[in-house]
């Protein structure tokens, strides 16, 4: 049976540490010991950027939903395939066909073995396990006027559930629009935990408000002086915010709460796995002229890296 994986034992850490800024380095015993914690403590989310894709009818899959007992389980069908997340398959190894078991242990052999053991491995049991890694960090970098994409991997069956897994670096503002976008995983730095590389993004243009349309802008700068005045305390109370807020953290004031004085110029970055029929729904509403310009320039440079294949045309609504 053909069986396409995409993601590493590594990927999981990524996902994971990337809530504290710290998703680059690659230390296989901290690594694995990290994935037991996430394991034995529930934390999910960062299984779900491994995509397992393995050869199957819509009947086969049927029978796979027929035999699931938990209504959270996603599982889905797409041009021969069966789709799902590293998860997923967690939570439905028992009903999966035979094989799959094999190919998942071979490309994520630390993960598998610490979930067989429902977490309970002891150190010198975790540094004998073998432990997968990214081939490269990223494939492909953009930048946009507000931040980057980059394009960690991807895994392209020519399907409707092909998925794609990218890093964003965008300001707050482009985030709350970006995460609207349900259908996929993400993983965000925390301000929670750490004050780690704080930027903010600060526009060369004030657009005008749009006459026409109350929620967009015009290409075209607000009057002088006003321009030069607004910019400059734009950056002045960007300076201030970010010093109040150092001062705060320096006197142990939680970050949960002395964040609450950065601006949403600040800028976030995560990880954000999606299938491409989500992917293309995100591109056709985030290029078009009625989205706000930071996000169009995001939306651009994806639709330049990975294209557009109208998946998304097939629904009504
Ligand atoms: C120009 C613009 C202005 C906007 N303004 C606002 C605003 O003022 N306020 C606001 O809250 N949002 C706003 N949005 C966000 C918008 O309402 C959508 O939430 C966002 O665009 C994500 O689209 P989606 O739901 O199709 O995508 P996803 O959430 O990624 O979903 C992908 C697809 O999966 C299916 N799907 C996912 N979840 C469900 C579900 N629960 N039920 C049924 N089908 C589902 C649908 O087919 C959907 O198209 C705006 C978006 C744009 C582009």
């Amino acid at each position: 049976m053909e069986v396409h994986v995409m993601g590493s034992d590594q990927r999981i850490v990524r996902c994971a540490r990337v809530s504290f800024g710290k998703d680059e380095k690659v230390d296989p015993e901290r690594d694995k010991r990290l994935i037991r914690f996430l394991f034995r403590h529930r934390h999910a989310s960062p299984f779900e950027h491994n995509i397992i894709a393995f050869e199957g009818t819509k009947e086969n899959w049927l029978s796979v939903l027929g035999r699931l007992e938990s209504p959270a389980v996603q599982i889905y069908y797409s041009g021969g395939f069966i789709w799902m997340n590293l998860r997923n398959a967690i939570n439905s190894i028992e009903h999966l066909p035979e094989g799959i078991f094999e190919e998942v242990k071979r490309f994520f052999p630390a993960t598998w073995s610490i979930v067989e053991s429902g977490g309970n491995i002891s150190d010198e049991g975790l540094s004998k396990l073998p432990y997968t890694t990214d081939r490269v960090f990223l494939q492909e970098k953009v930048e946009t006027s507000s931040g980057w994409v980059g394009l960690v991997d991807k895994l392209e069956l020519g399907t409707d559930m092909d998925y794609y897994t990218f890093i964003v670096e965008c300001p707050l503002f482009v985030a709350r629009q970006w995460h609207r976008h349900r259908f996929g995983s993400y993983n965000e730095i925390s301000r929670r935990y750490t004050t780690y590389d704080i930027k903010f993004y600060i526009p060369e243009v004030l657009r005008k408000q749009a006459k026409s349309n109350k929620q967009a802008s015009i290409d075209e700068p607000v009057e002088e002086p006003f321009h030069t005045e607004f910019l400059k305390e734009i950056k002045r109370l960007i300076d201030e915010s970010h010093t109040l807020y150092e001062r705060m953290t320096e006197k142990e004031v939680a970050k949960e709460l002395a964040r609450g004085i950065l601006p949403q110029f600040m800028k976030t970055r995560y990880y954000w796995t999606v299938p491409r029929i989500a992917l293309d729904n995100f591109i056709t509403l985030r290029t078009h002229e009625g989205a706000q310009k930071e996000i169009r320039e995001f939306a651009e440079a994806i639709r330049e890296m990975v294209g557009y294949k109208g998946t998304d045309k097939k629904n009504r609504l």
